[in-house]
């Protein structure tokens, strides 16, 4: 089963990555202001002086990594994700919306030529009209994926 992720302010990146994951994942622009009690909340916050105790959430995962990368890496070690549980390209990188499938005609002048031409699947963000194709991030997010769990076990 997938969770319902929430990442902290500082986590943009890492925010980004678990949406190409196809991971639900919102992304705190201010913060943590207000608990989501559905949603585990990846922070790093935990690790600074002087901030109030968060609480509330679904459970709080504090990540040491400094990376994106490596933050991506230990994010899908404490969840316990398996590479099944990836979905990739089911969601939108910019808004979390989940993707729709369109037809190629919808995306007639939406997409280069080039891309019109040589791919047959589109999919749309019906939130802010982006249109995916499976060439979209496909070498280096494969790439990604492979190296997440080749490394972890
Ligand atoms: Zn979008």
């Amino acid at each position: 089963m997938q969770p319902k992720l929430a990442a902290d302010s500082m986590l943009g990146g890492l925010a980004k990555w678990l949406r190409l994951l196809g991971l639900d994942t919102y992304y705190l622009r201010h913060g943590p202001k207000k608990p989501l009690p559905d949603r585990i909340l990846l922070t790093r916050r935990s690790n600074r002086p002087h901030q109030p105790r968060l609480h509330g959430w679904l459970e709080i995962i504090n990540l040491s990594s400094n990376d994106t990368k490596s933050q991506l890496r230990e994010s899908v070690q404490r969840l316990g994700l398996n590479k099944e549980d990836a979905r990739p390209l089911s969601r939108c990188n910019t808004c979390n919306r989940l993707l729709e499938k369109v037809s190629k005609d919808d995306v007639l002048g939406r997409v280069p030529e080039f891309v019109f031409s040589y791919h047959n699947e589109f999919s749309l963000c019906p939130g802010c009209g982006r249109v995916y194709w499976p060439g979209t991030h496909h070498g280096r997010m494969s790439a990604v994926i492979d190296g997440l769990w080749d490394e972890a076990s």
